[in-house]
């Protein structure tokens, strides 16, 4: 195995996370237990600068769980039957 370019270059899609600010405090709120408050999370949220890349990425990939720019499972759904 060669290592020519190590560390191996990060996949370009993901280069948003490396600015995320969920990165930066408490993940379990961005995963809360069922029917736990969303509301910090989301707080967080509106102050991401990388919020549209995020929201973009989750509904491309279908996230099933968590808060991804700023809205909820359910919030993601309704946003994609609208589209
Ligand atoms: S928008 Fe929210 S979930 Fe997405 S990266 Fe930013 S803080 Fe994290």
């Amino acid at each position: 195995m060669s290592f020519e370019v190590w560390p191996p270059p990060s996949d370009p899609e993901l280069a948003w996370q490396e600015r995320a600010l969920c990165a930066q405090t408490d993940p379990e709120s961005f995963f809360p237990e069922k029917g736990g408050s969303t509301r910090e999370a989301k707080r967080v949220c509106t102050t991401c600068e990388v919020r549209d890349d995020c929201l973009e990425y989750a509904l491309a990939h279908d996230e099933r769980f968590g808060i991804w720019g700023g809205l909820s499972e359910r919030e993601r759904r309704k946003l994609k039957k609208r589209a």
